[in-house]
């Protein structure tokens, strides 16, 4: 193993409280697969975005709450949960530049989210109101528990990654990619047909997941996925 890469993490904010903060289990599994992780709070000027883009060998876009529909051109339905445009924006804009500078990014829950309407796509605001017939995404058991199956893509990146074509995770989400980003590839669905999982063709490491990889790491493909994303990073 070379010099441990640098994961840069984005935050979760609480505007009520007026503070930015990170779970410590994205903490622990960036460690633990090699890496150094370096908490990024969000920052607006274009040299500070480049300053993030420049320090970071990858990056995690980490859980949280939900994008403002403006940024895939809708309008906020009753459903919609806590937004926070600062974060928004930051993880729209460096995202862009950390993928342009080629570097590998690992993007969770919400992170698949910003991922994909950073390239272009679409979510489902609210999966109950806007997809009543699938499956239940909000689970109530403990975070490490898996809830529901997804069926991996035969010959994806992310099968070979994980080295399964079905998998259980866990599931703590209400919004979901709808149309996928143009350059992005769907590579993982849960049996409702919800995308689970995408990612960049053509880079070394672009994932989106939308399950919790960082609780489950008493499971095998939890692991891997993130040995992958940091031994991407140091290279
Ligand atoms: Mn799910």
């Amino acid at each position: 193993m070379g010099s441990r890469p640098i994961i840069g993490i984005t935050l979760a904010h609480d505007p009520e409280k007026g503070r930015f903060f990170c779970r410590e289990a994205y903490l622990d599994a960036v460690q633990r697969a090699g890496g150094v992780p370096v908490l990024l709070p969000p920052v607006q000027k274009q040299d500070s975005l480049q300053v993030y883009r420049d320090l970071v060998a990858g990056l995690l876009l980490s859980g949280g709450g939900d994008l403002h529909p403006s940024f895939f051109g809708e309008d906020p339905c009753w459903k919609l949960g806590e937004v926070s445009l600062v974060r928004d924006k930051f993880e729209i804009a460096l995202v862009k530049l950390v993928l342009d500078a080629g570097k590998p990014v690992l993007g969770i829950c919400r992170g698949i989210q910003v991922l994909n309407v950073a390239l272009g796509g679409t979510l489902y605001q609210d999966l109950s109101s806007q997809a009543p017939a699938s499956l239940q995404h909000i689970q109530r058991g403990a975070r490490k528990e898996p809830a529901h199956e997804v069926e991996i893509k035969k010959g994806s990146l992310l099968a070979s990654v994980l080295g399964a074509e079905r998998i259980w995770v866990n599931s703590f989400h209400h919004q979901a990619v709808k149309d996928v980003a143009p350059s992005l590839e769907a590579v993982a669905w849960s049996a409702d047909g919800v995308v689970e999982a995408v990612e960049l063709p053509g880079h070394d490491f672009v994932v989106g997941v939308q399950w919790h990889p960082e609780d489950l790491l008493e499971e095998e493909h939890a692991v891997a996925l993130f040995r992958a994303f940091v031994a991407a990073a140091e290279q």
